[in-house]
Parts: structure tokens; sequence; C-alpha cells
């Protein structure tokens, strides 16, 4: 249903923005000046873990960039130099995410492991002019040796080594003749510049482990700082995007490319990454939460990660929109969660079928309706949307309403149900409690009723009005089922702020998850298939479950309630 709909040429949030960012301003001037005929970005991701609502935000603006600008591609690059992380599983599900979210590399996918040759033969360039040498400090000397932002570093001393014996040296390292950490091959900059990423940085490291995609082929590895800036101009990447981290990378970046025999020299501009609140987004503290099990893998529907978040039941457009809406600045800065989920809900209440649940049911039974009768009564599927049309609803002697929309003993603002009161239910009659049925412990067991068959449909032919409306089920037709409710992750708006010795980790929500196990629901949601989302109106957004629904037998999650719930609490705090 809506979630389908999710090509870029269907929604309007994915428009070009009314003002330019800084970014779209830089690209526009380079294309007018002619410093280029279109752009070519890349999205770079590293394949050591799934990609997430952080990536989503890198992802729109360089997609979004290449979408823009005629002629413009973005090439998907999987930064693979570090063998011990990576893995092919990861670069899947990375493939399959950037598609997800509605965006295209075409013929344009990349490994940088695929430069492992040529990037071999630009660092022999830099040994053989003699701007890099095989060095033979431990990690930790070399961390010694480099000094501090305010005193300089001291020269390794093997910086001096000839350029012949450096050639042969990194040969050997590339043979595996020595051991993991023995050496280095290390660029020769300058140990006392105040930028420490130019005191000689480490460029190819020995890791005798057996690579994802070049298998054994390799046993030294490039660094990010070699690599990154050689893929892009070996792809002829005009605008490199990247986080601001990385600003003090950029001396290094142009310095590599500087130094060596490259044709292309491309810009890299930094922008601020994004920071959610009630969320964690760093791919460590991600992987230690499905490591130790606080959440149920990668894609558990309360992860921050693209593939949880389609679980959840998010769709491609409501993650570009909240993309779009958070535009591209300079300054870090913490994003409310809420904003993301505002975007998901104008997408979903324009786009999904409603339907009738009830999670925490109790039986009313209908005294003057006849014993075993069913009757069907029609319901709209979208009031947003007179083409969804209608459906019907089995109504019979015995139904669920909701606990909650019925007080003993209510107070004056409560419009629902009550001894000796009357309301609507939903699409079929007005009702009226006669009796409360309670166990030998006073505990309420059941509702007895009165309908009143005048008003079939809602309304009653003597202008009568109630001033509630509950949704129901039918006893005897209802599917049952399992609903899983989910909330925030954390119980803080910045879980990543450590202190007082507490992590991320203490601020796990412990009741992120409620299973429903068996809600009753109406029995056309026996057939939804695995994605698809629904309003049950009254309570939220729930989606067929992508991997525990069985045909005939969804699971649902919900997705995000019909309102903002912690404004509520914040408010009321
Ligand atoms: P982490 O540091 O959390 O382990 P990473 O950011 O290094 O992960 P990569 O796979 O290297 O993950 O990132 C791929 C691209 O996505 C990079 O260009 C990076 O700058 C960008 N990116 C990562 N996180 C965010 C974020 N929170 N907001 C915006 N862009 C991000
Ligand atoms: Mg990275």
């Amino acid at each position: 249903m809506g979630n389908q709909n999710n090509t870029l040429e269907e929604d309007n949030n994915d428009s070009k923005p009314e003002s330019l960012d800084f970014i779209r301003e830089i690209i526009a001037n380079d294309l007018s000046d002619g410093k280029h005929d279109s752009p070519v970005t890349r999205f770079p991701p590293e394949p050591n873990g799934y990609i997430h609502i952080g990536h989503a935000k890198s992802i729109c603006l360089n997609f979004g960039l290449s979408n823009e600008n005629k002629g413009g591609v973005c090439h998907l690059r999987f930064d693979d130099t570090n063998p011990v992380k990576e893995d092919s599983e990861y670069v899947e599900s990375i493939k399959q995410d950037v598609s997800w979210l509605g965006f295209d590399w075409g013929e344009n996918l990349f490994f940088a492991s695929d430069y492992f040759e040529k990037l071999y033969e630009l660092a022999q360039e830099l040994i053989k002019e003699g701007k890099a040498f095989v060095c033979d400090l431990s990690f930790d000397e070399i961390a010694d040796h480099r000094g501090t932002p305010k005193s300089p570093g001291k020269n390794s001393p093997y910086r001096d080594r000839s350029p012949a014996d450096n050639i042969d040296l990194f040969e050997r390292m590339r043979n595996g003749e020595f051991e993991d950490g023995s050496k280095v091959l290390r660029a020769k900059i300058d140990m006392a510049s105040p930028n420490l990423h130019l005191r000689d940085p480490v460029l190819y490291r020995i890791r005798k482990t057996t690579h994802h995609r070049t298998g054994d082929k390799w046993c030294i590895y490039p660094m990010y700082d070699f690599t990154h800036c050689l893929s892009d101009s070996i792809e002829g990447v005009t605008h490199s995007l990247c986080t601001l981290e990385f600003e003090v990378h950029r001396p290094l970046y142009d310095w590599v490319l500087a130094n060596l025999s490259v044709e292309c020299h491309p810009r890299q501009i930094e922008f601020a990454r994004l920071n959610l609140t009630y969320t964690v987004l760093s791919k460590r503290k991600l992987l230690v939460l499905v490591q130790e099990g606080y959440v149920d893998g990668w894609d558990d529907p309360r992860m921050p990660t693209v593939s949880g978040l389609r679980r959840r039941g998010f769709t491609p457009a409501s993650i570009r929109g909240f993309c779009h809406a958070i535009g591209v600045t300079k300054f870090n800065s913490l994003t409310d969660v809420a904003l993301l989920e505002h975007s998901l809900r104008q997408d979903l209440n324009e786009t999904v079928e409603r339907r009738l649940a009830v999670l925490h049911p109790i039986k009313v039974v209908i005294t003057n309706f006849q014993e075993g009768q069913i009757e069907e009564l029609e319901a709209v599927n979208n009031p947003k949307n007179p083409e969804a049309g209608t459906r019907t609803m089995p109504f019979s002697r015995e139904i669920y309403i909701e606990k909650d929309d019925f007080m003993e003993d209510p107070p004056k603002k409560f419009f629902r149900l009550g001894p000796g009161r009357e309301v609507r239910l939903r699409f079929a009659y007005f009702i009226t409690c006669q009796e409360v049925i309670k166990n030998n412990v006073g505990e309420i067991v059941e509702l007895h009723c009165t309908y009143d068959p005048e008003t079939r449909g809602g309304n009653a032919p003597d202008g009568r009005k109630v001033k509630g409306t509950i949704h129901w089920v039918s006893a005897a037709k209802a599917f049952e089922t399992k609903v899983r409710l989910y909330d925030r992750l954390f119980t803080t708006d910045d879980p990543n702020k450590e202190d007082e010795g507490k992590t991320f980790i203490d601020h796990i929500n412990e009741s992120s998850l409620e299973v429903i196990a068996d809600a009753k629901l109406e029995p056309s949601l026996s057939e939804a298939n695995p994605g698809e989302s629904f309003q049950f109106e009254r309570l939220g957004y729930f989606c067929a479950d992508l991997k525990d629904s069985e045909h005939g037998k969804p699971v649902f999650n919900r997705t995000t309630t019909l309102r903002d719930a912690w404004a509520k609490k914040k408010n009321q705090a």
C-alpha cells in the first residue's frame, strides 16, 4: 500500500530546497564558473556495520545532488580497507538499504579494494620521490613520537632510509616477510606540523587477515587517509562530502593528491553529522547493543539503522522528507527525534488505510443482539483518501473494546463508556452499558450492554448525540495475533553524554518493548502482507513485521503513536 509508493517522482517532499545550503551553493558556483560540467559525488560506507539514519543524511545529500543536477552522478563506494571488521553481509545490507531509500547508483558501484594494485603503485611513486618511508617503530612508539598539539614530534630513526631501501622493504612487506605491526609505510611530511595528521602519518600497515573480497592476496592494507582521496581521484569525483571531524584531515587529503601524479583533485567539503535525541548513532555503540543482546539484531525495530526503521514501518519518503527538513550546515547540533516521527506521521497519515484493533481487551456482551448472528458493517478505509474505498467488518453479540475505554466511576471529562452511559461504536451502533460483571475478587470480567438497532452506521434517527466514539472488534471473528509496542530505546535525550561514570548502556529504557501476545484485530488484518502499514484507529500506526509474519498470521509492530506521547509527558513533568 502506501509503503510501496516510494519513487522519487511521486512524492513532493523531495523537492529541491528553496534556498541553497552552503554545499549546494559551492556546487552551483563551480558549475556556473565552468569548473565542472556536472557534479560527481559518492557515498563511501565502510562495510563494518549496518547503515543508520545518520548515513541516510549523507546518502540523501550525495545522491540528492546528483539527481538535482543535469548529468550528475553519485557513486556507491565501499571503503573496504580494514579486513578485520568488514564483511560481505554488510555490503549486501548497505546496497539493499540505499536502494530502499530510493536511490540508484546505476553502473557506479565501486570498492576501494579494487584499487589496491593502483594504490600500491602510487605508494611506490611517493617512496621514489622520497616522500614516504618504511618505519620499524611499533604503533605505541609512533604514538610516543607524535608529540602533542603544543609540542612538536620527533623524527623516526628510520626516516632517512633511501628510496631504494624503502622500495625493497615495501615490496617485502607486501610479500608477507614481516609480522603484523612490525613495519608500516609512513608519509614523510613534517613532525613539527601544528596539524598532527601531517606528522608523518601511517599510509600502510601489515594485516595478515583474509579480506572479504581480495581474500589472501594482500597482507598490507592502505589507511583511510591514503585510500580515500585517491579513490575519489581515480573515480573523478568533483566534490567529496564528509562529516566535520574530517576537516582536520583535509590538509592530508590535499597533500597526498598534490604529491602524486594524479589528474583529478576533488574538493573535500565537510558538513555536520546528524545527532538525534534518544538515539546513539555510533556503529561501535550499535554493535554493543547487538552483540550484548540489548536488542534483537541490527534490524530490531528499535534500532536507528535503516533496516530497523524499515521493519518498524518507516517509509523511504518519510526518511527523505526528514533529511530534507534538517538541511545541511557546518555546525554540530542535536536534532529532536520527534522531527523524524513527525515526518513519518505526515506521510503515513496520507497514505495508509485505517483498521480497528483492540490491544488491551475487555469483553462486551450485547444482550439484545441475537446469539450466533453476524452482521457485516461498512467501514471507511481512509477518510483522507476517498479512493481507498470501504470494507466490511463483522459485528456480533460479543465484541471486545479497549479496557481504557470503560470506567466504572468516570470523571466529568471522560466521554467513553461507563455504567448507564451511551457511546458510539465506530462504524456500528450506539450501545449503553447496563451491567458490570465482576469475578469473586472484584475484577471486571465483562460488560453487559444493549444496542440501539436504529443507530446502524453510527447515527441516531432521533438526532440524539453521544460524546464518545470508541473502537471495537467482533469477539467471534477477531483475528488474534502478536502486537509489539515499541518505545524509545533510551530514557534520556542525550544517551551519548558520559557523565558520572555512566555510559549509554546505563540509559537503556527497560520498557522499550511491550509484547501483547493475543491482541484482537479486525479479521481483514490476517491478510496483511509483511511490510504493509495501517493506522489502527485511535492507537497509532502499525506495520506487519517483515521477519516474524507468517502467511495468514502477520505480527504487527507499532511504528509510532498518533501523537508525540513524550512531548506530553515532558509538558506534564
Ligand atoms: P562510525 O564512526 O559511527 O563507526 P562512520 O561514520 O565512520 O561510522 P562510514 O561507513 O565510514 O561510518 O560512513 C560513511 C559515510 O556516512 C561517511 O561519509 C560519513 O561521514 C557519513 N556519516 C556517518 N555517520 C553520519 C552521521 N551521523 N551524519 C551524517 N553523515 C554520517
Ligand atoms: Mg568511517
